[in-house]
């Protein structure tokens, strides 16, 4: 079992993650790259740049040639892995959550995010540092155009063709989405209201997710100003949703359905796969057949979905929080590259419109409180009912239970005391039947 790293790299409030532990976790790090040359990024939040210091010291202390991106995005860091030929990448941030929490989100060298498995070998590596000699102590030096580089890599993939000029309200939710959203925005031509626009680390605008309650001001903006839509990321940028000209909120399932279909609906080579989590709208899935593609399913969690890429490339990957991997790019979860795609695809058709594209399914969920002990049974019970029904089953990450055109998933949450049930189905009924149904099944 791992110690400090989660899903997606080590997250804690400032008395768990504090400057001693980042130490000793960026020793371990740098060791398990072999050193080289590590990038390190952070974003705004206040114990930002207290954990940037001791992030330095470690990498540098056992060798690492540290190069500082300063304050950018999640996706910027990543995208500069392979441009600067790094061994691997640290950004310090905690992604979409309230700004007391931070985070150590660590990638390596192929831009593959470090999962709980590879995180427990780093965590081995924390006993056995060995520092290095007093004249091979790394390099720190800053590079400090990653944001245009990244720009300039976005505004590549669109084409040379000029866009149509739109009317756009960014909400960068007082994150790194800051530094590089409005700029984007503009030398992609549009028409930019921003809202939250100045970075500040207490997130004083709104909280850093951007769900539906917390992106109010956005969607009255955007119907207020008569846009032509609204976009809002996450506290790191790897998470975008949108707003459509009538002040639609669109959830971030809805942002990867949409990403699939501009993708496959632009790719003129053989399609690949379409790789998402066993959690994502069926919506996917169905839009992947549509256009000729195999849809594969990975475990919950963005490292997941780079692992499952690299095993095996695809056209693009996914998940339901609204994270696209678009691998011309990075492998990264772009939030601004989805939302550049997004704004390429309104040249076309009004957002609305391409929303009209996407099957409609209804989503219910539900939790049950678990204990470790309980939870382990609650997923057997239901692995065992649907082994003596014969129904379509998998267990890529908890249970998951497939119909005709419905399914349901029951898995323990992997930080929380809870047990989460979660049903999609064609209309809001039967989803709320089948949760309510294997919410028996699980308890009893
Ligand atoms: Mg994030």
């Amino acid at each position: 079992m791992s110690k400090f790293f989660g899903t997606n790299g080590v997250r804690g409030k400032f008395n768990e993650l504090d400057p001693e532990l980042t130490l000793k976790l960026a020793q371990a790090i740098g060791t398990y790259f072999k050193c080289g040359k590590i990038l390190l990024a952070r974003d705004c939040r206040l114990t930002g740049p207290v954990l940037h210091a001791s992030v330095i010291a470690g990498l540098a202390s056992v060798g690492c040639e540290v190069i500082d991106l300063g304050i950018v995005s999640a996706p910027t860091a990543e995208f500069m892995i392979e441009k600067l030929k790094a061994n691997g990448c640290i950004i310090i941030t905690a992604s979409h959550n309230p700004p007391e929490w931070n985070a150590l989100k660590v990638v390596d060298g192929a831009g593959i995010a470090i999962s709980k498995e590879r995180g427990e070998e780093i965590e081995k590596l924390m006993d056995k540092i060995k520092l290095a000699e007093w004249n091979k102590v790394g390099k720190i030096s800053k590079y400090e155009l990653a944001v245009q580089d990244h720009i300039d890599a976005i505004k590549k993939q669109l084409g040379s063709k000029p866009l149509t000029k739109k009317k756009i309200v960014l909400d960068c939710g007082n994150g790194t989405a800051c530094g590089i959203a409005p700029k984007l925005f503009n030398e992609l031509g549009m028409e930019i209201l921003t809202i939250n626009s100045h970075m500040d680390g207490r997130f004083p605008g709104r909280p850093s997710e951007p769900t539906q309650v917390n992106v109010k001001e956005l969607i009255t903006a955007v119907k207020v100003s008569n846009a032509d839509a609204g976009i809002a990321w996450d506290g790191d940028g790897d998470r975008v949703i949108f707003v459509d000209e009538f002040g639609n909120y669109v959830i971030g399932d809805k942002v990867f359905a949409l990403s699939i279909i501009w993708k496959l609906y632009n790719t003129k080579e053989k399609i690949g796969d379409v790789i998402t989590t066993v959690a994502t709208s069926k919506a996917a899935e169905d839009i992947a057949k549509k256009y000729g593609a195999k849809t594969r399913f990975t475990a919950i969690g963005a490292p997941y979905l780079c692992e499952e890429f690299v095993k095996k490339p695809g056209s693009i990957a996914g998940e339901e929080v609204g994270g696209v991997i678009w691998p011309e790019l990075s492998l990264a979860k772009d939030g601004f590259f989805t939302a550049a795609k997004m704004v390429e695809a309104l040249s076309q058709k009004p957002l609305s419109e391409w929303l009209k594209q996407i099957p409609v399914y209804y989503n219910v969920k539900t939790k049950i409180d678990a204990s470790e002990k309980t939870k382990k049974e609650i997923v057997a019970r239901v692995l065992n009912h649907a082994k003596k029904n014969k129904l379509k089953f998998n267990q890529i990450d908890g249970v998951r239970i497939d119909f005709e055109d419905s399914w349901v998933i029951v898995r323990a949450s992997g930080t929380e005391n809870y047990v989460r049930i979660f049903a999609e189905a064609k209309s809001e009924k039967k989803a709320k039947d089948l949760v309510e149904e294997y919410k028996r099944i699980a308890v009893n």
